[in-house]
Order: structure tokens, then sequence, then C-alpha cells
């Protein structure tokens, strides 16, 4: 059994600024914030294979990252690291119908969410004001969801903020959740105590890959309808004359994917807000 792990960084248990996720490599702030984001995936390795997985990905789903965000001296080798591509189409390396489930670990709340700490949808700093697919709101756990759906994989697990862990409440709520702080503000929070908590991601995430057979895959009709309400012009106008993109208000545009896979593809392979990532 495959369990597929995505990590972030604004949500880990040790993180509580901005500068320990996005400072240049190798500033102190930012080499402190590898060191969480290892820690924190070690405890959701670790109760993945407690659960009964026989395999493990990890992924680096932090663009800042750039697929090295693990500390290799740290990180718990049993689990296979595997990589992003920003290439068009964005695909996760190994992620196939053979994954049994997936997680995140250190993952945030959507953009615009009350009481998180570090909100956003895709972009930082947040260019996309409001991310709707369907019609319907969803974040970066959404979107996840939806890619994993696609291949047949159900969403079993986040360890996130408090924020993060209600919007998986609402939106997906067979998954399993461990808050590990809560938001005071967009760059303020209350940590809990570290240590107690990666305890309590193993133990949820062991329960998580116990309990898959109750989770569900999550499914959208197709073909998706992807609305973006950007903060200003300048984002929206930069789609313009893409074909298949619409603007119907001056800071949205709007356009269709015919697969969940497809979640993280930009309309124009010119153009993304992350840039390019590369293999280490
Ligand atoms: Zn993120």
């Amino acid at each position: 059994m495959t369990i597929y792990i995505i990590t972030d960084m604004e949500a880990l248990s040790g993180i509580s600024s901005f500068e320990q996720c996005y400072n240049p490599h190798g500033s102190p702030e930012y080499e402190y914030g590898r060191v969480q984001l290892t820690a924190d995936t070690n405890a959701a390795i670790a109760g993945a294979f407690d659960g009964g997985a026989t395999e493990v990905c990890v992924l680096d789903g932090h663009g800042h990252n750039q697929n090295k965000g693990f500390r290799q001296d740290l990180i718990d080798k049993r689990a296979k690291q595997v990589w992003i591509s920003c290439f068009d189409p964005v695909r996760f390396e190994q992620f196939d119908e053979s994954v049994a489930g997936v997680m995140m670990v250190g993952q945030h709340a959507m953009v615009g969410t009350r009481g998180a700490f570090l909100d956003h949808t895709q972009c930082l700093p947040s260019h996309i004001y409001r991310y709707r697919v369907n019609g319907t709101e969803y974040g970066e756990i959404g979107q996840c969801a939806l890619c994993a759906g696609d291949y047949g994989a159900p969403f079993i697990y986040l360890a996130g903020d408090v924020a993060a862990c209600e919007e998986v409440k609402r939106q997906f709520p067979w998954a399993v959740t461990t808050p590990v702080k809560r938001g005071l503000g967009w760059r303020r929070c209350e940590l809990f105590p570290t240590d107690q908590v990666r305890s309590q991601i193993r133990a949820d995430a062991a329960r998580a890959v116990r309990e898959i057979q109750g989770a569900k895959v999550f499914r959208l009709p197709a073909p998706l309808e992807i609305t973006v309400d950007w903060t200003s012009n300048e984002f929206a106008e930069k789609l313009d004359g893409i074909p298949g993109v619409e603007r119907p208000e001056p800071r949205t545009t709007r356009w269709r994917i015919a697969q969940g896979r497809d979640i993280y593809s930009w309309p124009s392979d010119k153009w993304h807000p992350h840039g390019t990532r590369e293999k280490p």
C-alpha cells in the first residue's frame, strides 16, 4: 500500500514566522524552517508505516523550496522522495492509480480564511483573492484532494493550523486531522508543544491509514471550471488572449480543465506565478 505525503511549510508545527518559510536559502530562519519541515514529515512517515503502508512517497510541495526543502541528513530514509515538476502539465512524480491515499503536512488554509496563519492559495504574496472550482471556493487542500481523486486516491490526512483542519472538516469530513498551532493574525500564531504535536501526528497519520476504507475519493463533474479572482487587473490581464480563457470581470479569469489531475496547470505554459522548478 503506497501512501503519498505532500508537504508545505506555513502550517508546520514549529513555524511561527514568514521568514522561516521564505527567507533566501541559507538564512538561519529558513534553515530552522527546513528542520521543522523534516521533523513534521518524519512523524507522518512513521505514522503511515505504523498504519500499514508498505511504501511512502514524500513530495516537497512548497514552491520556494524547489524540491530541496527536506534536510537530507534528517529525513526518514524509508520514504521515497519524489519531485514536482512545474513544466506543463504539472505532475507529481509517481502519483498514479497505485497510490492508496494522500496526506498533507504543514498545509495552510485557503486564501481569505479567518483565524488562519499565512493563508493563501497558490501565490504568496497573495495575487489570488479567491479561487473557485465549479463555483465553490477551494484552496490548496481542495486542489490536492481533486488531483488525488482523479487517480482514485482518497485524501485521508492533514497536519496544519487549526483553520486548515477546520477547512478539511468542512470540505473533506472523512479525513483525519492534527492541529499543530492556532493563527492569531496573518503573521502571528500560537504554537502548540512541538514534541506532543509530532507524537500526535504520528498517531493520527497511522489511524488515517488504518481507517482508509472509510475515506472518500473526491471528484467533481468534468470539465472543471476554474475561476480565479485576482487582487489586481495586473494579473488578470496577463491571461488576456490565451485561448480558452474568459475574463467576465476585469479582475476575474475563468477557464476549463478536462480532468482533476490538471488542477495545478495554468492555462498558458508561458506564464506561471510560481516560476519553474528543477530536479535537484
Ligand atoms: Zn501553500
